[in-house]
This record gives C-alpha cells, sequence and structure tokens, in this order.
C-alpha cells in the first residue's frame, strides 16, 4: 500500500510512501545501512548499470529515505522529491545541478542569511551572478531578468520579515522569459502552502524546520517534476550531500503531525501576534495573519494560516531589543526556528549578522527587530516572558 489518490493531505502525512518489509512492521522501518548486497554478480552488474532497479549504496538510495521522498512529493503534489543533508544541501544541490558558470539568479534580497551568502559570496567564483531584488513587487523582478537568467529565488513568508510573495505572479513573470521559479517553502510547509499548485518549478525545503518539527535533526528536500529532480540526484549521488536514514526516518515520523502542528502553531502565533501589537514597546508586528500585514491580503489567498513566524520592531534599538531576549526563562534563545519550544532570535545580530549592513538595511532588518518561531506552550506563558523584558525597558 503506497497512496491512493483520493487521499487528503492528513492522510498522506501520515500514510503516504511506506513500504513495509517482509516482516510487516508497522511503523516505517529504519534500514541503517551503508551499502545492499546483490545475489550475484550478474545483479551487481545490472544494479549498477540501472537495467535492474534497487538499492546499491545510501549515497544514492536508501528505502528509509525513498519513503520519506514518497510522502514529501504527495505533500507538495509534486511528481518528484530528493531528500538533502540538510536545507542549505538542497538549494547549493539545485544550483549546481541546473546551472553553469555564465548563468545569472534573480533573487529576492529578503531570503534566508546563508542563501544570501551562498548566492552573493560562493557562486560568483564560479561566475555564477545574482541579482538581489528589494522587496516583491513582481515588476522588479522582470526588469532584473537577463538573457543569461535561469533561476528566480524566493522565500515566502520571507525569514525574518514575513514578507509576503505572490508566487503566481512571480511564476508567470519567470515563465515568460523561460527562467525557473525555485521557491524555499521552510516557513508554511506543504501544510500552509503548496507553491507547485500555483506555478513554482520546485520547492525547497529545510526539513530541519517544520517536517521535522520538534529540533532533531538536519535535512533537506527539493520538490519537483520527475525531469528537474532526476537532475538534482544525479548531482547529489556523486556529490554526496545525501540525507542518513536516521534523519530520515526522524522527519518520517515528524510528518504525521505535521499538520496539527502547523494548526495550533499558526493559531498560537495569531494570537501573540495581537497581544504584541497592543504592547507600547512594540513599534511594528509583523504577521501575516492580521491584517496590519502589508500583503494580509495575499497571504490569505495563497496560505491556509498566518503561520507560526512572528517578527517585531521593538521601540529603542539593539540594547532594547537584547533586553527583551536576555529576560527570557521559557522562550529558547535560539536561531532556529520551526520547533514545538518557542524561540527568540535579534536577527541583526545572529542569522543576519554576517550580511553587510547596507544589505541587512536594504532589507528592512533593523537593530531593534526580534523574531519569534512560536511553538507549542500557552499563549499567556509564551507572553508572560516576552513582558518580562518589554515592561523593563
Ligand atoms: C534554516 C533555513 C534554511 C537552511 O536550512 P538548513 O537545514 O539549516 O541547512 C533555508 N531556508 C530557510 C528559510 C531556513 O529557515
Amino acid at each position: 500500500m503506497k497512496m491512493d489518490p483520493d487521499w487528503q493531505l492528513d492522510t498522506l502525512a501520515v500514510r503516504a510512501g511506506q513500504e513495509r518489509s517482509q516482516f510487516g512492521e508497522h511503523a516505517e522501518a529504519l534500514y541503517l545501512t551503508s551499502s545492499f548486497v546483490f545475489e550475484s554478480a550478474a545483479q551487481a552488474a545490472a544494479r549498477f548499470s540501472g537495467a535492474e532497479a534497487g538499492n546499491v549504496y545510501s549515497r544514492f538510495t536508501n528505502p528509509t529515505v525513498t519513503m520519506l521522498q514518497e510522502r514529501l512529493a504527495a505533500l507538495e503534489g509534486a511528481e518528484a522529491c530528493v531528500a538533502t543533508a540538510s536545507g542549505m544541501a538542497a538549494i547549493m544541490a539545485t544550483i549546481m545541478a541546473l546551472l553553469k558558470s555564465g548563468d545569472h539568479i534573480v533573487a529576492a534580497r529578503g531570503i534566508f542569511g546563508a542563501t544570501q551568502q551562498m548566492l552573493g559570496t560562493i557562486m560568483p567564483r564560479f561566475s555564477v551572478e545574482t541579482t538581489f531584488v528589494v522587496g516583491n513587487d513582481p515588476a522588479a523582478y522582470r526588469a532584473a531578468l537577463k538573457p543569461n537568467t535561469k533561476l528566480l529565488f524566493i522565500e515566502t513568508p520571507s525569514n525574518p520579515l514575513t514578507e509576503v510573495y505572490d508566487i503566481a505572479a512571480l511564476a508567470e513573470v519567470a515563465h515568460a522569459a523561460g527562467v525557473l521559479l525555485v521557491v524555499d517553502n521552510c516557513f508554511c510547509s506543504p501544510a500552509l502552502q503548496q507553491p507547485l499548485a500555483l506555478g513554482a518549478d520546485l520547492v525547497i525545503h529545510s526539513a530541519t524546520k517544520y517536517l521535522d518539527g520538534q529540533g532533531r535533526v538536519l535535512g533537506g528536500a527539493v520538490c519537483g517534476s520527475k525531469e528537474l529532480v532526476e537532475e538534482v540526484f544525479k548531482y547529489l549521488r556523486t556529490a554526496g550531500p545525501t540525507l542518513s536514514p536516521f534523519n530520515a526516518w526522524v522527519i518520517l515520523k515528524g510528518l504525521e503531525t505535521l499538520k496539527i502542528r502547523m494548526q495550533a502553531q499558526s493559531a498560537n502565533a495569531l494570537d501573540l501576534a495581537r497581544r504584541l501589537e497592543a504592547h507600547p514597546m512594540v513599534a511594528r508586528v509583523f504577521y501575516p495573519g492580521q491584517p496590519s500585514h502589508p500583503q494580509h491580503a495575499l497571504a490569505m489567498r495563497q496560505q491556509l494560516t498566518g503561520g507560526a513566524i512572528v517578527a517585531f520592531e521593538v521601540k529603542g534599538g539593539r540594547a532594547e531589543a537584547w533586553r527583551v531576549v536576555d529576560h527570557c526563562k521559557l522562550l529558547s534563545i535560539t536561531a532556529n526556528l520551526g520547533d514545538t519550544k518557542t524561540t527568540i532570535t535579534h536577527p541583526a545580530s545572529t542569522t543576519h549578522g554576517r550580511v553587510s549592513p547596507e544589505a541587512r538595511a536594504e532589507a528592512g532588518i533593523g537593530e531593534g527587530l526580534l523574531r519569534i518561531a512560536v511553538g507549542l506552550e500557552a499563549v499567556d506563558d509564551i507572553e508572560a516572558d516576552l513582558r518580562r523584558g518589554l515592561d523593563a525597558t
């Protein structure tokens, strides 16, 4: 039993992709093995040549990883998915597989710090240049395209400001120029947003975040058409940043609670955003689920909820923001997100600390900005923890 075409997302998250072994185990099996044995020299040759389907070596494929790939593909509505060692490995593999020296990328300035670093400082050494576009106006992306542009890369909602990008409009811009639209779907997960259905060509995941959901392992994935995913797979199996079977197993179990976690954490985030908006020390709250968010209508069209990330600007600057962080006893001071435990971070000095001050200012990441990745604790307790620092400033 792999999956039924009529199954809804909730069912797919629990059941899709599972292959039972001869032992009939109920839970997904964890195949901790680096290689696979063959019955004969002829079979080994057939497996290596690809004439016979089957596993050879876990850098190429592993049955636990395959189950995760099938489940994630089902959730994203993708033909295919390939898992990677981390979210950054997914981004790197996509670029290395699909681009060559002399190609060009158009990316949003508001993308994840490490992605900015990779596109802005590493890829130019291989003559792959990136134009960063500020904001989310599709016309600005169209204007940044060049004859050698191959990829348009966005993240929505963006990190940490939760800017929402119109996936369907940007897909049109990209496709009119023969460019692929790649969407990092980390903040929403497929439980809240399915970019491929809106026209994106590839979806990238840091499975480290909501897909695992409990801060245990690193992982990543690329989902899309068979043809594109096959290219990424060919790069991965040779270059090596594939997902470990143990991490795949943990993420498979994480996916089973993805929908209820995303719904509960989104509800907590909405509640917290409203409470923060009412606090006199808060200059501004960034939450797509609130009418105060500039792209609230678009977010509600393209996402099921506003998500579980709330950013807010503390009046003052770095000292006031750090005071809030330092008064936290419940919230974890960590740059990670997508956990059932609520986390707090000061982006300007952590996740975006290596981005140049000019680029940070351009992206609107101020010194007073804090990002909360809301978890499953009681909102009263989360609010009380933040109030200690806010009321003291
Ligand atoms: C964390 C993150 C990544 C990178 O993922 P890793 O698993 O840490 O490599 C990429 N994009 C976004 C939006 C992220 O939050």
